[in-house]
Protein backbone atom coordinates (compact mmCIF):
# COMPACT_ATOMS: atom_id res chain seq x y z
CA UNK A 1 0.00 0.00 0.00
CA UNK A 2 1.59 3.57 -1.26
CA UNK A 3 1.69 6.15 1.49
CA UNK A 4 2.10 9.21 0.23
CA UNK A 5 3.72 12.05 2.91
CA UNK A 6 3.15 16.14 2.35
CA UNK A 7 4.23 19.19 3.68
CA UNK A 8 1.59 21.62 5.22
CA UNK A 9 2.70 25.18 5.73
CA UNK A 10 0.28 26.00 8.09
CA UNK A 11 0.15 22.35 10.28
CA UNK A 12 2.93 20.45 9.28
CA UNK A 13 3.83 17.29 7.71
CA UNK A 14 0.89 14.56 7.07
CA UNK A 15 0.50 11.26 5.77
CA UNK A 16 -1.89 9.84 3.02
CA UNK A 17 -2.33 6.25 2.51
CA UNK A 18 -3.76 4.96 -0.32
CA UNK A 19 -5.31 1.69 -1.40
CA UNK A 20 -4.21 2.12 -5.23
CA UNK A 21 -1.18 4.13 -7.06
CA UNK A 22 -3.08 7.15 -8.40
CA UNK A 23 0.40 7.53 -10.34
CA UNK A 24 3.26 10.14 -9.52
CA UNK A 25 0.85 12.59 -6.85
CA UNK A 26 2.97 15.74 -5.76
CA UNK A 27 0.00 17.56 -4.24
CA UNK A 28 -2.95 17.09 -1.77
CA UNK A 29 -5.37 19.38 0.18
CA UNK A 30 -4.12 19.39 3.66
CA UNK A 31 -7.17 17.68 5.88
CA UNK A 32 -7.53 20.43 8.84
CA UNK A 33 -6.90 23.27 6.30
CA UNK A 34 -7.63 22.21 2.90
CA UNK A 35 -4.26 24.23 2.07
CA UNK A 36 -2.36 22.47 -1.17
CA UNK A 37 0.19 20.77 0.24
CA UNK A 38 3.38 19.87 -1.77
CA UNK A 39 4.72 16.08 -1.38
CA UNK A 40 7.92 15.39 0.74
CA UNK A 41 10.02 12.68 0.48
CA UNK A 42 10.30 10.73 3.63
CA UNK A 43 10.53 7.36 4.64
CA UNK A 44 7.65 7.12 6.94
CA UNK A 45 9.00 4.61 9.28
CA UNK A 46 11.93 6.91 9.82
CA UNK A 47 9.98 9.58 10.33
CA UNK A 48 8.28 7.78 12.99
CA UNK A 49 10.89 6.61 14.94
CA UNK A 50 12.30 10.64 15.14
CA UNK A 51 8.71 11.44 15.99
CA UNK A 52 8.61 9.12 19.01
CA UNK A 53 12.54 10.20 19.61
CA UNK A 54 11.59 13.56 19.73
CA UNK A 55 9.19 13.55 22.10
CA UNK A 56 10.45 11.38 24.51
CA UNK A 57 13.78 14.19 23.77
CA UNK A 58 10.83 17.18 24.48
CA UNK A 59 9.76 15.66 27.37
CA UNK A 60 12.79 15.70 29.28
CA UNK A 61 13.30 11.82 29.58
CA UNK A 62 16.26 9.63 28.08
CA UNK A 63 16.42 6.48 26.80
CA UNK A 64 16.74 3.95 29.49
CA UNK A 65 19.88 2.00 29.13
CA UNK A 66 19.07 -1.30 30.88
CA UNK A 67 21.46 -3.74 31.83
CA UNK A 68 20.77 -7.43 31.65
CA UNK A 69 19.92 -8.68 34.67
CA UNK A 70 17.32 -5.58 34.73
CA UNK A 71 15.53 -6.89 32.27
CA UNK A 72 11.90 -8.49 33.32
CA UNK A 73 12.54 -12.76 33.31
CA UNK A 74 10.65 -13.72 30.99
CA UNK A 75 12.48 -11.58 28.14
CA UNK A 76 15.78 -13.11 29.50
CA UNK A 77 17.26 -16.09 26.82
CA UNK A 78 16.36 -19.40 27.71
CA UNK A 79 19.47 -21.16 28.48
CA UNK A 80 18.00 -24.31 27.80
CA UNK A 81 18.65 -24.74 23.78
CA UNK A 82 15.29 -25.21 21.64
CA UNK A 83 17.26 -27.44 19.11
CA UNK A 84 18.95 -29.35 21.17
CA UNK A 85 20.58 -31.65 18.36
CA UNK A 86 22.62 -28.22 17.30
CA UNK A 87 25.90 -28.57 19.26
ZN1 LIG B 1 -2.86 22.58 6.94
Amino acid sequence: MPNYTFNCEKCGVFTEWHTSSKGNKQYSACPSCKMKSKRVFAPPIVYKVDARVKQIESGGKTPKVMKRDQLPKRLKKSPVSTRPWQV
